[in-house]
């Protein structure tokens, strides 16, 4: 039996009449820019997180990147952000002419170390983009304060933290503005490549919905140039017919998670995730720290389940940014970790019975073998 990483066919399956008429309503209405459906998952998912404006774009990529041009972030500029993340995060503050400033994760929770924040703030500093890694929020209020005291901009990496939260605060709603993707894996996921901006600021919004769309606002007025970076009304439409379900399939999740994490306990070799009090998490990965890691892929895989490692090598570490001359003690806990982490099948459609069998077979490594 094999048990893939992630199932967008099970998903579909489950919620098929919905996707097809979504799908060929907007083919019947043949705007495939824009229009109705645009409009309504806009107004829908700006709702679902609490907040006065969505901007669909093309991906999450481009999200962050929209944000950080429509600050007027860029050459001169330093941005904080996360050793510990999908090259997104760092590749976009570079795009924008900016310098990436990479911070290690605290040993708990896989997210920014808020201690280590403040001594990487210089007079070039303007932003700092937490990213809420795997499900689970960095601690946002706190983050928040150091922006505040040092006047610098928040810019939320949600791309893997739609509707989590944190101290009763939903991911995305603390900063300036907040990026999310919707591509296909991700909790809301699209039919091929979206991405979203929620802000509750109506000059930034503006502003990032004219960059986004050519620097116009109006057909043919271009105040200032632009890119082309628009949601396309498939993907919305898509979007829109899978959000009614995003809190049910992020609750299933959790309950995965829970169910692994008992199921986990007391093997030695492996530290399961860890749920920072007063949050809910929405696991859009289900990372694990274990001994002789890629032994255990061998075995996995011989098992025929599908793992991912996220991510193989911090973002500092990687040749992109071998000008930085980073070595692995200026990160120590992100670099010790990105040796031991796997990330085992999670989904909402995993059942108790697959679960069951991935652990076991976790078990037995190591039982066989220690
Ligand atoms: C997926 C992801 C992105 C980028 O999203 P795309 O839609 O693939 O461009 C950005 N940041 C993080 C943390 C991600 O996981």
């Amino acid at each position: 039996m094999i048990i893939p990483f992630v199932d967008l066919k099970a998903q579909y399956l489950s919620i098929k009449k919905d996707i097809d008429s979504a799908i060929f309503s907007t083919i019947d209405q043949a705007t495939f820019v824009g229009g109705e459906s645009l409009k309504s998952f806009e107004k829908n998912f700006a709702d679902a997180c609490g907040v006065k404006h969505c901007i669909g774009v093309g991906n999450g990529t481009d999200s962050i990147y929209i944000i950080l041009k429509s600050l007027g972030i860029g050459i001169g500029d330093e941005v904080i952000t996360v050793a510990n993340s999908w090259i997104s995060t760092s590749e976009t503050i570079s795009q924008a002419g900016a310098k990436p400033v990479f911070v290690d994760i605290e040993p708990d929770y896989f997210t920014i170390d808020i201690s280590k924040i403040e001594q990487k703030i210089t007079s070039k500093t303007k932003a700092i983009i937490p990213v809420h890694l795997y499900g689970q929020m960095a601690e946002i209020d706190k983050i928040s304060d150091i922006c505040k005291k040092y006047n610098l901009y928040l810019i939320e990496d949600c791309a893997q933290s739609h509707l989590a939260e944190y101290k009763g605060i939903k991911a995305g709603t603390t900063g300036i503005a907040a990026s999310f993707s919707f591509y296909p894996g991700k909790n809301l996921g699209a039919y091929g490549d979206a991405g979203g901006i929620i802000t509750n600021d109506d000059s930034l919004a503006s502003k990032m919905r004219m960059f986004a769309n050519h620097g116009a606002l109006i057909k043919h007025q271009h105040e200032i140039e632009g890119i082309n970076s628009r949601l396309d009304s498939l993907q919305a439409a898509v979007l829109n017919a899978k959000l009614p379900h995003l809190t049910d399939w992020n609750n299933r999740r959790l309950k995965n998670a829970l169910l692994y994490n008992d199921l986990l306990a007391n093997i030695k070799e492996i530290v399961t995730p860890q749920i920072r009090p007063d949050t809910k998490p929405i696991f859009h990965l289900y990372v694990v720290r274990v001994e002789r890691r890629d032994e255990l892929i061998k075995q996995l895989n011989k098992a025929e389940i599908q793992i991912a490692v996220h991510y193989p090598r911090i973002l500092p570490l990687l040749p992109a940014y071998k000008y930085l001359n980073h070595t692995p003690q200026d990160f120590p806990v992100s670099a010790s970790y990105q040796n031991s982490i796997v990330s085992l099948p999670m989904y909402p459609e995993l059942t108790a019975d697959q679960i069951k069998f991935i652990t076991s077979v976790v078990r037995d490594f190591y039982r066989k073998s220690s």
